[in-house]
């Protein structure tokens, strides 16, 4: 639907030209809801703006449908530009228009006629949940409301593919996740194409089918969200990725908590007691987790911390367990973990047979 090719753009700046995007290889699939997300500088914008025409790249191409977008005249390029429907994170509404003519803007400059725009902006209006506002001004409505006269906007020509330029970016948790959930509606109604563009880990983990990964102007990494976000391979997604689920144990609690331990095995002879820090990637998360570890005999497992997560099926985070038993125990119930699939020793927090 979308194949981006050997894409590179450069800037020229005092200090010399710079390489805002090194070179980038993607493909887009008709129908998915694709995210691009990296950290600011990362070359997003860059490249919004060479997908909606309004950057000339270096190098490379863009194909849209079969058609090739770079390279085209100015007039090819304004008629090119309506079969992408842009969202902004500003919302870039008309102040002294209605909601109704706001949507209907885009309709009067591709030439419909005035009862063909009535229709459409009426079922638009509709389709966004808006159609009681069609009549105020955007002073008058909220944010979310704002963004869904954006979104009807971007629909109003019928465009091949939805653009989303960090929509969600200026609104608060709960009217992000209605805008991305308005968004999931209108893909699975049209069938269309969207591209969200975000330095958000929760817009791609709410919606987004497929990830690509972006970080000084290079792809570094794509695939479904799903694994992207239990398998994270480069530094730059495992950041991205450990700040979303982040979940440490404070200083404070692991004092007490190692404290008590200590304690508990002076008063217990023969016994340890130890402290994991344990990262579920891929792991068909239930009550039987620690099942096969806890069969080795005389071992105790308590689950100090967790923050688990459901990714499109997919259990991913971060736990803290409190192991008790004899050194031996506790080695085999460690082995037995690490066979355990998904589920991996991250870290030996605390481990008495080491005091
Ligand atoms: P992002 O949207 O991911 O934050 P940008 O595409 O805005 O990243 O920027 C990528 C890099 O290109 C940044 O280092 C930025 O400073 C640089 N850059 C962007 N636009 C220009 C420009 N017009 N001139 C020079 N450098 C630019």
């Amino acid at each position: 639907m979308i194949h981006i090719k050997d894409l590179r753009k450069t800037y020229k700046t005092p200090k010399g030209v710079f390489e805002a995007i090194k070179k980038i290889d993607l493909k887009i699939e008709q129908g998915e809801i694709f995210g691009i997300i990296g950290p600011s500088g990362a070359g997003k914008s860059t490249l919004v703006q060479c997908i909606n025409l309004l950057e000339k790249p270096d190098s490379g191409s863009i194909t849209l449908n079969g058609q090739v977008l770079t390279g085209l005249s100015e007039i090819e390029l304004r008629a090119q530009r309506r079969r992408i429907g842009m969202v902004f994170q500003s919302f870039n509404l008309l102040s002294r228009r209605t909601v109704f003519n706001n949507v209907a803007l885009p309709l009067e400059i591709a030439g419909v006629n005035k009862e063909e725009i009535k229709s459409r902006v009426d079922e638009l209006l509709n389709l966004v949940g808006l159609s009681h506002l069609s009549d105020r001004y955007p002073a008058q409505i909220s944010g979310g409301q704002k963004q869904r006269v954006g979104i009807a906007r971007a629909l109003a020509c019928h465009p091949d593919v939805l653009l989303s330029d960090e929509a969600t970016s200026a609104l608060d948790p709960e009217t992000t996740a209605n805008i991305l959930d308005l968004l999931r509606d209108i893909n699975r109604k049209t069938g269309i194409t969207i591209v969200m563009i975000t330095h958000q880990m929760e817009v791609v983990k709410q919606i987004c089918d497929r990830v690509a990964v972006l970080s000084h102007g290079a792809v570094v990494e794509v695939g479904a969200t799903a694994d992207v976000f239990a398998n994270p391979r480069h530094d730059v997604t495992r950041a991205m990725v450990s700040a979303a689920t982040e979940s440490n144990l404070s200083e404070d609690s692991l004092e007490i908590l190692v404290a008590r331990l200590k304690t508990w095995v002076q008063a217990h002879p023969g016994q340890d007691a130890a402290i994991w820090e344990l990262h579920l990637h891929d792991a068909q998360v239930s009550g039987g987790l620690f099942s096969g570890a806890a069969k080795h005999e005389g071992v105790s497992f308590s689950l100090l911390q967790a923050k688990v997560e459901d990714i499109k099926g997919v259990a991913v985070g971060k736990l803290y367990v409190q192991v008790q038993g004899s050194a031996q125990a506790i080695l085999n119930a460690r082995q037995a973990l690490s066979n355990e699939a998904g589920v991996q020793i991250q870290e030996v927090v605390y481990e008495s047979a080491n005091d």
